[in-house]
């Protein structure tokens, strides 16, 4: 084909015709054409913006949520039915068509108290899974006020930015979850004179994104690249979660409610189980006791709890999730053609081991590590296809292991 014969494959114009004419693998774009398209993408993405009809519709109703939940998160009920409102909520809020006289919908950000591994990170992971959205995971350990040692709180965003892939958009709607929140809370009783580093100064920092503004965010991170241009994003549409096991509020709680915690001497008679479950009555009077700012936890309006996880729960988690424990081994040694099964009475020994080292879930999947460890590493390239784990067999890793240690501490 000669030159003067190239056309836009859009709209026909021959190259003479037109001002430009890009050329792809096997097709031409005119100048006019660019145009226009470029046009049609604005649109669409002003529409998203303000709330286009069809993404409301696609927002999942709170049971919906639940239910996707349900899969991937073992008990916690209470707790599973609360964020799924509050994200369809925080949505639903998203896509309200901007009226200036409509009433104006809060932002529910929300507060998880629980120990570590009973899966405060594992319900924003599968929300943010669900909703295909950004999701960063920070602790609030590592950061600082501004211009001490550590990281400013504006690096979470950064983060956030990065998972997604630096789509200001994407990331403006996505999910944050803040860890270990409880670690940043005001020692009251800290006799220093100089300013609280790691307390209420970082508290405070945090509430400039929580409350919804636009901050400028470093897109490299940290202060390693001080000629990096700033990013502005605003964390108005960004949900938060924060999540902590907050050691000790049992005993705020319990004071509130006017009892102590062992023995029933005040007039309000409380049910062993109940004593057990003081978390669930966690208020935001107990959590400004504990040491969060007021204004921090008017930010987390949507506060809730976790329970501790039982032998029964921890028996579900190894097996029934999706993406369980046991399920992941089984198909790692299915690569290798290698069937692994593990005995009842195999499992049910985990679970009792993971208790004793009391880490929650977390404790499952290290015993598990470390039980297979042998087998993985022996197995792939020999002949042998059939592995069954039973008692026995994790008894004689375990005892090899460093994780006895761990049930000496405890
Ligand atoms: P947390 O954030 O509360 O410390 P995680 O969510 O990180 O705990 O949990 C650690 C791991 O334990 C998760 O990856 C998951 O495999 C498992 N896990 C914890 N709680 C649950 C649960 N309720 N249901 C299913 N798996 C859980």
């Amino acid at each position: 084909m000669s030159k003067k014969e190239l056309i836009c494959s859009f709209c026909g114009l021959s190259k003479l015709q037109t001002n430009l004419l890009v050329a792809g693998q096997d097709a031409h774009i005119c100048d006019s054409c660019i145009e226009q398209a470029y046009g049609i993408v604005v649109e669409e993405s002003k529409k998203n913006e303000t709330g286009d009809p069809d993404v409301e519709h696609k927002i999942a109703k709170p049971k919906e949520i639940k239910a996707f939940l349900d899969h991937y998160v073992i008990g916690q009920d209470q707790t599973k039915k609360i964020i799924s409102v509050a994200v369809y909520n925080h949505y639903k809020r998203l896509f309200q068509k901007n009226n200036k006289n409509d009433v104006e919908i809060e932002k529910s950000n929300v507060l998880i108290a629980g120990r570590t591994g009973t899966g405060k990170t594992l319900v924003a992971k599968t929300i943010a899974k669900m909703l295909n959205v950004p999701l960063a995971i920070v602790d609030a350990t590592v950061l600082t006020e501004a211009g001490y040692v550590g990281e400013d709180v504006e690096t979470i965003l950064t983060r956030l930015l990065q998972s997604a892939d630096y789509d200001q958009l994407k990331a403006e709607r996505g999910i944050v979850f803040i860890d270990e929140i409880d670690k940043i809370a005001r020692k009251s009783d800290n006799p220093s004179i100089t300013r609280d580093v790691s307390g209420e100064g970082v508290q405070q920092a945090l509430l400039k994104l929580l409350e919804g503004s636009v901050v400028n965010v470093p897109p490299k991170g940290g202060r390693k690249h001080p000629d990096q241009k700033f990013i502005e994003l605003d964390t108005q549409n960004i949900l938060f979660i924060a999540g902590g096991a907050f050691d000790g509020i049992e005993k705020i709680i319990s004071k509130r409610l006017n009892m102590q915690v062992v023995g029933y001497k005040n007039s309000y008679k409380i049910s062993k189980t109940e004593i057990k479950n003081l978390l669930s009555y966690i208020s935001p009077q107990d959590l400004k006791e504990f040491g969060l700012i007021p204004e921090i936890i008017g930010r987390l309006p949507v506060l809730t709890y976790m329970k501790k996880l039982d032998k029964k729960a921890l028996r579900s988690i190894l097996t029934e999730p999706k993406n369980a424990i046991i399920k992941q081994y089984e198909k790692l040694f299915e690569m290798d053609d290698i069937k692994i099964s593990f005995s009842d009475e195999g499992l049910n020994f985990i679970v009792e081991k993971a208790l004793n080292y009391r880490l929650g879930a977390r404790g499952l999947r290290s015993i598990c590590e470390v039980v297979l460890n042998d087998a993985m590493y022996e197995l792939p390239g020999t002949k042998r296809k059939k592995l069954i784990i039973d008692k026995k067999y994790i008894e004689q890793k375990l005892s090899k292991s460093n994780l006895n240690i761990l049930k000496a501490a405890s």
